[in-house]
């Protein structure tokens, strides 16, 4: 039992399904090896990933320069306490708000749920409780930030769950208009909905929820955690509108693949949480951080933001005219396949073996969310492979719906 190294997929599944707690139902598979935008699993079958990691791998695998910042800073320094300061930490922060462009200060956690209850906690520092949350949003699974998720079949198991959070639809400012006012202390919002199959609201959505914030005196929220660090072609998903959030959550991308998150407190709001009020061993750890400023250097020197683009426009070229692609929505390599019947899952089921990794977040939709380095080459070869499972995926039977 213990010469382990030789066992099958199948036998490793087998060995998960009675040791790993049964969180996430049985794994596609069993990986063990991943460079670049491929991923190798236990029979040593190769998949090219884009899904990596679900938004997390923004240099795909093993990457030099991550590789080479996280071993260096381990082999100096790896972990000391927030009664320390480091210099990785020092620098993460400095960069992070040169991204954003404002004067503030930031917060560091290890998962992008860990960032919103950060966030979370620092609305209650207003005074006020009150949260607007939307329609179809995900914030992650701790009970704070599943406090602002939608999801019913998240939410009930869990509840009571805490605060006052009253929902407004995603994408609509009139409504929001109706349900602010000033007794509410933040209006949350992803500026794209990843979860729910990458929904992009109204061009001018974010500018309205930040004039109704700002008449109110309530703040305005926005989680990036999956939109955020170059996936959307640019530093962040919001920067287009040209609005300043009062916080700004940031995770997944973050550290191509080592946990981390922040919450980013701009001009007042970066004085919410005050010293006592929140804190965590591990946030702002000097190997996380290390590989955050690699990420950001990488895609600084590679020029990735502007690639990023180029290789989104590569997928909406060759997957908008199949005749089962009704939309493809998002931005850069943030991407959502809209299609006419619900077989999503049946595509990613049938795309494994095929040699490709991809994920249905809804019944009728693909999420492409690749490393941010995919190659022109391997967007070709994805697109081929969609296209074929496309044709051949038999139809949804009748009366089956997303
Ligand atoms: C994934 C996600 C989260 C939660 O991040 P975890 O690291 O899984 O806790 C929060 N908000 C958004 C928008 C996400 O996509």
């Amino acid at each position: 039992m213990s010469s382990t190294q030789h066992d099958s997929a199948q036998q490793w599944t087998e060995r998960y399904t009675h040791a790993v707690m049964n969180t996430f139902g049985p794994p596609q598979t069993v990986l063990v090896r991943g460079e670049g935008c491929y991923v190798w699993d236990a029979d040593g079958k190769r998949y090219l990933d884009l899904l990596a990691g679900i938004a997390v791998n923004a240099l795909g695998h093993a990457h030099p320069a991550l590789v080479e910042a996280v071993s260096t800073q381990m082999s100096t320094l790896g972990h000391v306490s927030n009664f320390f300061a480091t210099e990785p930490q020092v620098g993460l922060a400095e960069k992070l708000l040169e991204l954003v462009g404002q004067q503030g200060r930031v917060f560091f956690a290890n998962s992008g749920a860990e960032a919103n209850e950060a966030a979370l906690k620092a609305t209650r520092r207003t005074g006020r409780t009150k949260i607007v949350a939307t329609h179809g949003s995900f914030h992650g699974r701790t009970m704070g930030s599943l406090a602002l998720t939608s999801k019913e079949a998240y939410r009930a198991p869990f509840e009571p769950l805490p605060g006052d959070v009253l929902w407004a639809p995603y994408g609509d400012a009139e409504a929001l208009e109706a349900i602010v006012d000033d007794t509410v202390a933040a209006v949350v919002i992803e500026p794209i909905q990843g979860e729910a199959g990458v929904i992009v609201p109204p061009d001018d959505y974010l500018a309205k929820v930040r004039e109704i914030t700002q008449r109110h005196g309530a703040l305005m929220w926005i989680d990036e955690v999956q939109s955020g660090m170059g996936r959307v072609g640019e530093w962040f998903a919001y920067s287009a509108s040209g609005v300043v959030p009062d916080l700004l959550t940031l995770a997944k991308g973050l550290g191509g693949g080592v946990p981390i998150g922040a919450c980013i407190g701009i001009d007042e709001a970066a004085m919410l949480l005050q010293p006592g009020n929140h804190g965590t061993t591990f946030g702002g750890n000097p190997v996380a951080t290390a590989a955050a400023l690699a990420v950001i250097d990488t895609i600084e020197r590679d020029e990735l933001l502007a690639h990023v683009v180029e290789i989104g426009q590569r997928f909406r070229d060759g997957l908008g005219d199949h005749p089962r692609v009704t939309d493809i929505t998002g931005r850069g390599l943030f991407l959502g396949v809209v299609l006419s019947d619900p077989v999503a899952a049946e595509v990613m089921k049938a795309a494994l073996p095929a040699g490709l990794i991809v994920n249905a977040p809804t019944p009728d939709r693909l999420r492409i969310v690749p490393p941010l380095i995919l190659t022109a080459d391997q967007a070709d070869d994805a697109v081929a492979i969609l296209r074929e499972l496309l044709d051949t995926v038999p139809a949804a039977p009748a009366g089956t719906s997303s």
